[in-house]
């Protein structure tokens, strides 16, 4: 999809955050902008994910360094990621992509990055779909930043629904899932990979794909989302 001089006249800049035209060259409108995740080095923010520790999910063994989120997984931004993914709205991804690429310019790890890749989907969930919404987010984070998008994981094995699964299940189910693109494995070597998917709900597949990186040569994996599921607050009662 090339950017045409006209294309913001028909297609006018919407929130990213709840779809609404902003009527300006931001990708959100007053009220989401309040929603932004502000990463920050105040005390009581994690370092890796910048949330505060409550919300963190960088608890685990970590194979990535740094993770960006745009907003939490809720209200108008999470009804946003349904349009991208069930709705075909594939201009979503885009407009995502620019909030993707404000959120990591105030990330010092961004201006390391020399490769942008995403969590890929299964050939047949693709092929149903039509699109990867995280493959569409890293093109266009690609054409907007300039650094190079390629495909450099494929996914394997079916796996189960993530969120029908229990924690300690979730991670064990994606193990070994992401294989590197054949054609492109000496692309990893050495490079410093940024990794997009849509939505981050226990950070697992995120660890998962950097894991694989890793193991085939990359330096260093970031990580940014569009949006991050809030943790819960598991009470003793819940299972
Ligand atoms: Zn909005
Ligand atoms: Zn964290």
């Amino acid at each position: 999809m090339k950017t045409s001089p006209f294309r913001d006249v028909f297609f006018p800049l919407r929130c990213c955050g709840c779809d609404r035209l902003t009527g300006s060259t931001i990708p959100f409108c007053e009220d989401c902008k309040r929603l932004v995740i502000k990463p920050d080095k105040a005390t009581g923010l994690c370092d890796i994910c910048g949330l505060s520790l409550s919300q963190c999910l960088c608890g685990k063994r970590l194979y990535y360094e740094k993770f960006s989120a745009v907003f939490y997984h809720e209200n108008e931004a999470r009804k946003n990621i349904f349009r991208l993914k069930f709705h075909q709205r594939r201009d979503i991804a885009d407009t995502f992509a620019k909030a993707i690429l404000l959120q990591l310019s105030e990330r010092d790890f961004f201006e390391k990055t020399d490769i942008i890749t995403f969590i890929p989907m299964r050939p047949l969930a693709k092929f149903l779909r039509g699109y990867n919404q995280a493959e569409l987010i890293a093109k266009r984070l690609s054409v907007h930043s300039g650094i190079p998008c390629i495909a450099l994981l494929t996914k394997e094995f079916s796996t189960r629904n993530q969120h029908k699964l229990p924690g300690i299940a979730r991670s064990g189910n994606l193990s070994g899932v992401f294989e590197p693109e054949k054609a492109y494995t000496d692309e990893i070597k050495g490079k410093n990979i940024l990794v997009i998917d849509d939505v981050c709900t226990t950070g697992n597949t995120l660890n998962e794909a950097a894991k694989t990186l890793l193991i085939f040569g990359a330096e260093a994996v970031f990580t940014a989302v569009c949006n991050v599921r809030k943790k819960e607050k598991k009470t003793v009662e819940q299972k």
